[in-house]
Formats: structure tokens, C-alpha cells, sequence
């Protein structure tokens, strides 16, 4: 199966996977495989191709169109391609998958076993809330003037 650059299927070709045909696939367009595989896996999974963590987005099943799979490039490299320790992360405006760097929003309640989307890995988030405080004038106070 080859494997394409999700992102430069847009932007080298100015198709997305699905508009493809046999007659438009990639490669006529002039987009190369990153490469090619006999192993065999799921949407969804973490690939590391040459080194870089990709997260394999869209893979054709239809058979009217080039059965290739599209991949694209994690935020977050270091926690896929070393050994280095995953941390948590800081305050963020919303939910931040600390292995892969995905941003959630903030309109989700704390959870203990959140799935990524994206990458597929198991994390927890609490939510928390930062006061801060903004002032109106009413009144001066007159001071008492000693000459
Ligand atoms: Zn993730």
C-alpha cells in the first residue's frame, strides 16, 4: 500500500483522497509516496515513517478510487519517536493531548480515561479556573487639602 501526505494531497494537487480516480491518483498529479508497505494496519493508527510520527487520517476503500493511505504529521514528535518521558501540560485554554500535542477545546467535563482522537493514547484532564479581575471607578475620594 503507499502512503501519501494527507496535507500535500490539497496543496500539491488541489484534490482531497476521496476526489481522486484512477485516471487522477497522486502520483499523476505529481505527488510522490512517502512510501510504500506490505504491513497492513488501521485508520487511526501512529505511524513512524523515516524517523517522523504520522497518524494514518484517511484510507481508501473504495475500490473506484487508487487504494492508497494518508497520513499526517503528529504535532508532537518527541514522544513517539524517543523514549523521552511524557508530562502533563500546562494550564491550557482546553483539553491538550499531552502525547500528541491535539487540542480539544473547553467544553469538556473532567475525565479519567479521555481517548485522543487523534493519536489513540489514554489521558486524564481536570479543569480548572483562574479568577481575574477587572476594575470601574464610581467614586474619587476628596481629599482634605492642608495649606
Ligand atoms: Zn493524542
Amino acid at each position: 500500500m503507499k502512503i501519501f501526505d494527507y496535507d500535500d494531497c490539497w496543496q500539491r494537487t488541489g484534490k482531497w483522497p476521496w476526489d481522486y480516480t484512477k485516471e487522477t491518483s497522486p502520483e499523476y498529479k505529481g505527488l510522490a509516496p512517502i512510501l510504500e508497505t506490505d504491513k497492513e494496519f488501521e485508520d487511526g493508527y501512529i505511524l513512524i515513517i523515516n524517523g517522523i510520527s504520522y497518524r494514518n487520517v484517511f484510507m481508501t476503500k473504495d475500490n473506484r478510487v487508487p487504494q492508497c493511505t494518508y497520513v499526517e504529521k503528529l504535532k508532537q514528535q518527541s514522544v513517539f519517536t524517543s523514549d523521552s518521558d511524557v508530562r502533563s501540560t500546562d494550564l491550557m485554554p482546553g483539553v491538550t493531548c499531552p502525547y500528541c500535542g491535539a487540542e480539544y477545546g473547553d467544553c469538556y467535563p473532567d475525565s479519567d480515561n479521555f481517548i485522543c482522537d487523534e493519536c489513540g493514547s489514554v489521558f486524564s484532564h481536570k479543569r480548572a479556573v483562574i479568577y481575574k479581575y477587572q476594575s470601574y471607578p464610581i467614586k474619587k475620594h476628596e481629599p482634605i487639602v492642608l495649606d
